[in-house]
């Protein structure tokens, strides 16, 4: 059965809200019954109802979906939050105060100190904080991620992701207001491109490795002047299990398109994927030939399998990545219904998870603005 399920954002034109609701659509695992989808209150009323919510559920503002869903019999029981950054604290504060689970859009906050707070009110409360690092829904990224739990690729020396594109790069453009934003540190905090896209790769680096980012060294640089935050980024880092890792991030990079790519080289092999090939994991064992393993084939681990639908051969896409997160939350929210405590299967980035990424872009910001002085996460 689905689940009711509310939006905060995500309103008609949005960049993320179309790709929220053809996820939870594609394994049916909630249902949207109310939304605060829009700045301005009347548009987010008309595009709640264009999308089938019901009229006294289709809301002007969060504070009024808060007020009219917290008593309701069938209230929401998961909210996403789909608005632009620097409104993600005191929405997501609200609901989880109010009892209700939360899959939150990256960055969880602007600051360190507030994406802490969030996780301790959301295990003070036993309720469910997912953060949509989406990526890491795919199939092959999970597969990844049992390899190296399961020590094929041995000790892990480095790993090197990428965020780069190419799409904020014409000079003539940078005051468009909707580039400009992404800039400006009252919206987006202390780092633009390294926030909004490398800690997308830096989440992937951990996700995979299992390891946590203890240290960073960053050099940022804004290439169109009038940016007061960077558009190009290089961060070393040093992992909680002694692994290297090296992250570039640009979104200056004309010709990539998307740009986000994980390579971990192990004592025993390397592993290389890249979101433009989502379906394929590049496997080179240790003196051996590279190996391509295929999303969908019958011998993948179980994290793998369970985020497939489709058979081999027919990509599935980022949707179905994002499908993984909603039914890892539906599950992990199933559970706490029976008692029990999360499935160990379930695989949503957490709190813990949003945290620990706004602690290192956080370091890495001061790191750069110190010359590349290497900075430790708390
Ligand atoms: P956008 O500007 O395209 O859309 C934002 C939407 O939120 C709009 O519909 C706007 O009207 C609405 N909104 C703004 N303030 C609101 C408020 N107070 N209450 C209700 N609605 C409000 O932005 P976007 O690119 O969709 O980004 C939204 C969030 O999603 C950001 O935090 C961004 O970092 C994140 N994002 C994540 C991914 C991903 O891969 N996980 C990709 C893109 C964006």
């Amino acid at each position: 059965m689905k689940l009711p399920w509310g939006m905060v954002g995500g309103g008609e034109g949005s960049q993320i809200g179309p790709l929220h609701r053809i996820a939870t659509g594609m394994d049916g695992t909630f249902a949207l019954v109310a939304g605060a989808l829009d700045a301005d209150p009347v548009a987010a009323r008309r595009f709640a109802r264009e999308l089938g919510i019901a009229a006294d559920r289709a809301y002007g503002d969060w504070r009024e979906m808060l007020r009219g869903e917290v008593r309701r019999p069938g209230r929401v029981e998961l909210v996403t939050v789909a608005t632009p950054n620097r409104t993600h604290f005191e929405i997501v504060k609200a609901f989880l105060e109010a009892g209700i689970h939360v899959l939150c859009e990256k960055p969880l906050t602007l600051v360190p100190e507030e994406a802490r707070a969030l996780e301790a009110i959301r295990a003070g409360s036993g309720l469910v904080g997912a953060v949509n690092f989406g990526y890491s829904g795919y199939p092959m990224i999970r597969e990844a991620r049992a390899m190296i739990a399961s020590g094929e690729l041995g000790r892990i020396r480095v790993v090197v992701c990428e965020f780069a594109h190419g799409h904020h790069a014409d000079k003539a453009d940078a005051e468009n207001p909707r580039v400009r934003w992404r800039y400006d540190p009252a919206e987006v905090g202390v780092s633009a491109v390294c926030s909004d896209a490398g800690s997308h790769a830096l989440h992937l680096a951990c996700f995979a490795t299992g390891q946590q980012i203890e240290a960073v060294s960053a050099d940022f640089v804004s290439c169109i002047d009038s940016r007061d935050l960077e558009d190009d980024a290089l961060v070393a880092f040093r992992m909680s299990d002694g692994a290297v890792g090296r992250l570039w991030s640009s979104a200056v990079a004309v010709g990539r398109q998307h740009g986000l790519a994980l390579q971990v080289f192990g004592e025993r092999g390397g592993l290389a994927w890249c979101q433009e090939r989502p379906e394929q994991l590049r496997w080179t064992p240790l003196n051996h030939r590279t190996r391509i393993i295929e999303r969908g084939e019958p011998a993948l681990s179980r994290e793998a399998r369970r985020g497939s639908r489709i058979a081999i051969g027919h990509p599935e896409g980022l949707p179905g990545a994002f499908a993984n997160i909603y039914s890892d939350i539906r599950e992990a929210i199933v559970a706490r219904k029976r008692g029990q405590e999360t499935p160990v299967d379930c695989l949503f980035p957490s709190f813990a998870d949003g945290a620990h990424l706004v602690a290192a872009i956080h370091a890495a910001a001061e790191s750069a603005r110190d010359g590349g002085a290497w900075k430790h996460l708390p």
